[in-house]
């Protein structure tokens, strides 16, 4: 549950509302919204305790979730949406359409450099790339691991970007954090992996959080629940196709959601096409479409030569169709934003 309260409370009046809740042994957190009192309520009230936060003058509305037991990604618990800072990059509604771009998984310091260059000159925001990858076969490239994410870190540094990468295992966040990545990516494969959630959550980092292969809204917003549990509020959605009976592409991209979102949470949300359809000539329609249902940001892959790619190679663009989706984004991005 959600207790808003009335612009302008005074804020011994929340204090005494956040002291009667604690007495009676009920959490509550306070929103950062500005203009007015937000509390989340974490704990199921005792018998009683509802009917005096009712008769309470302070209190506007008890906002229930649009569904489930969303607390703090919940749209009640914050009316300016959230914008994820990373680095000089921002992240959500009123900037512009943010592009994630890089390879799939980095694959060697001099590429990882060049891709590096092609991205920023194409226009991209941030560089991606995995060093440790959640691979369907055991004998598929599983990445260079620590020093992978040197390489990355390197690139992006080179070339003035902040970095992303996936974190598989909650054993290596501190690699992660001495390594310098500039925001924690947890995978669809790991979406609903708690311990993760909670480790990553701790990492003080921005997180992009990929919707799971078979995970419903709720699900997955739940998944960002824990990491705002955790004391990470700089999170970051990104759909990225769902298994369904379709085999004609790799996945199907859930526009749908984009937005239902908006109306049931406060947080950004990117797409990609990339993981959703797996291939690359179908992405710069879905680029369109996705800014166009309102997304925050887009997240595509990139490669020199995607025939030789070590992962990936059928959906990575080429440096001058990332360009191009960047352009159209920016445009798109201004009308609909
Ligand atoms: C990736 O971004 O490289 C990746 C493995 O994506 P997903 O978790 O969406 O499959
Ligand atoms: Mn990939």
């Amino acid at each position: 549950m959600i207790l808003r309260c009335r612009r302008g409370t005074p804020e011994e009046a929340v204090t005494d509302i956040e002291r009667l809740l604690q007495e009676n042994g009920v959490r509550t957190v306070r929103s950062p919204e500005a203009r007015r009192p937000i509390l989340a309520v974490l704990d199921k009230l005792p018998g009683g305790l509802a009917e005096e936060l009712a008769a309470s003058p302070h209190i506007e509305e008890r906002a229930a979730p649009a569904k489930g037991a969303f607390r703090q990604v919940s749209r009640a618990f914050q009316d300016e949406p959230t914008v994820v800072r990373i680095g000089k990059l921002r992240i959500g509604p009123g900037h512009p359409c943010a592009v994630i771009a890089g390879p799939c998984s980095v694959e060697g310091r001099a590429r990882v450099l060049e891709n590096a260059h092609r991205v920023k000159e194409a226009g991209a925001h941030m560089l991606r790339g995995g060093a440790f990858k959640p691979r369907t076969s055991p004998y598929a490239f599983q990445g260079f691991g620590v020093e992978g994410l040197r390489q990355l870190k390197d690139a992006g540094e080179a070339v003035g970007l902040p970095v992303i990468s996936e974190i598989m295992d909650a054993a290596h966040v501190p690699a992660f954090v001495d390594q310098g990545i500039d925001c924690l990516q947890i995978g669809a494969r790991n979406m609903q992996n708690f311990t993760l959630l909670k480790a990553v959550a701790r990492a003080g980092r921005p997180v992009l959080l990929k919707r799971g292969l078979a995970a419903t809204v709720e699900e997955w917003l739940l998944a960002a629940e824990y990491l705002m549990e955790g004391g990470c509020t700089q999170v970051v959605l990104c759909e990225r196709g769902i298994r369904t009976f379709e085999t004609a592409t790799r996945n199907t991209l859930d526009l749908t959601i984009l937005p239902l979102l908006r109306q049931w949470t406060h947080l950004p949300v990117v797409v990609d096409p990339a993981h959703a359809s797996g291939i690359a000539t179908l992405i710069p329609t879905l680029c369109r479409a996705s800014v166009a249902a309102g997304a925050d940001g887009l997240a595509v892959e990139v490669h020199l030569e995607p025939a030789i790619a070590r992962s990936d190679g059928p959906q990575a663009l080429l440096p001058g169709e990332l360009k191009q989706v960047v352009a159209e984004a920016r445009i798109l991005s201004s009308l609909f934003g």
